[in-house]
């Protein structure tokens, strides 16, 4: 096997915060072939031309530049990650990068009955689903187009491969809250869990308050009314996101991503590509360092790596949502990578 570099302490990429980041999201395209309200404007959308998207191989790069300097988790996002063509010889490359410990892909799932087998193949194992309602109406309403058939389908072929997706779902209080008790039962009768994120002022059309978003602390009084007692579980990683609680009377677990209402940022150890190759230190930043000069021309991993420290050395200690001196960044959750 190749050898890499280890990476240490010394030259870990620790934010003046003493975070020290382990994970890369990579958005592989700002396509998508739904239109969800929360991530997309309702009218005409630029896409960036296809010409402008990193290569596989200048993510390949990205990746095995970031790896001496800790960089070990990978989750493959977008815009909507299966749209790109070939995905799978993506994830192939990637898996082939001494270091890497996990590759993960978010997707809505439409098309995934379709590339399930070769992106299993190509060493994909970790996959998370979104899924809002189980009502076709309310998926035409919150996502303006249809599809829930495909992304149902999508779910069984993750399933019947042995996968356990993590399903995760958006709950505006006008369209979808009364999905959150079937998205439950829906997942438990899979042996899957749910997570509950948090809506997010990262929404096109610049109309979050506050007031559609179902924190955690609601829908768990919710949840209890319907399905008993539910006990927090440990955190086994305290960079995961989610607070898990399990069931008193039911086997299996949901999860909570409370980012609005109780922000992790203080175990946060994630930096974002956006699918130009512009580096993100948060969801809520407003400065981006360009990192496609060092994956076009001449590859120069040690300049590469000093632009994403100062990247990593620039992150603030929170997102700030709630602060008098919040604003929502201009880009919104597609062109970004949730
Ligand atoms: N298209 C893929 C999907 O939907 O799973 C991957 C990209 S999507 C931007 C990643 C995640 O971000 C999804 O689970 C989606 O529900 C979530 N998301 C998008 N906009 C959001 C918002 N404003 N607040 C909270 N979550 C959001
Ligand atoms: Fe597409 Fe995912 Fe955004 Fe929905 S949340 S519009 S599926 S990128």
């Amino acid at each position: 096997m190749q050898s890499i570099p280890l990476p240490t302490i010394a030259n870990s990429l620790i934010d003046s915060f003493q975070r020290t980041h382990r994970s890369l999201r990579i958005s592989v395209t700002d396509r998508c072939n739904i239109r969800c309200q929360y991530c997309m404007p309702a009218g005409l959308v630029q896409f960036l031309p296809r010409n402008q998207l990193l290569t596989y191989e200048q993510i390949e790069m990205l990746v095995r530049a970031l790896v001496p300097v800790g960089i070990t988790r990978l989750r493959l996002t977008g815009g909507e990650p299966l749209v790109r063509a070939k995905l799978d010889t993506l994830v192939k490359l990637l898996a082939s990068v001494p270091g890497i410990e996990s590759i993960a892909l978010t997707t809505n799932a439409m098309l995934l009955a379709e590339q399930i087998d070769a992106l299993i193949e190509a060493g994909l194992r970790n996959i998370n689903i979104s899924l809002d309602t189980l009502r076709e109406s309310v998926f035409k309403e919150l996502s303006r187009r249809d599809g829930l058939e495909k992304v149902l389908t999508g779910i069984d072929a993750a399933v019947k491969r042995g996968l356990k997706p993590k399903l995760n779902a958006v709950l505006l209080r006008d369209i979808n809250l009364e999905d959150a008790t079937e998205l439950v039962e829906f997942a438990l009768e899979r042996e899957l869990t749910v997570r509950f994120i948090e809506y997010m002022p990262l929404d096109a059309d610049g109309s979050w308050d506050g007031t559609q978003m179902i924190s955690g602390d609601e829908l768990r009084v919710l949840l209890k009314k319907r399905f008993g007692p539910m006990e927090l579980l440990d955190r086994d990683d305290p960079a995961r996101p989610s607070t898990n609680y399990g069931f008193q009377n039911r086997t299996g677990t949901v999860g909570f991503i409370d980012s609005v209402s109780k922000p992790f940022c203080g175990a946060c150890d994630r930096l974002r590509i956006t699918a130009e190759g512009l580096m993100r230190n948060c969801l809520f930043g407003k400065e981006e360092w360009d990192l496609r000069p060092y994956l076009q021309g001449e590859y120069n991993p040690e300049q590469l790596v000093e632009r994403v420290r100062e990247c990593v050395a620039s992150k603030f200690a929170a997102h700030g949502i709630g602060t008098p001196e919040f604003v929502s960044p201009e880009r919104t959750m597609h062109r970004i990578g949730g």
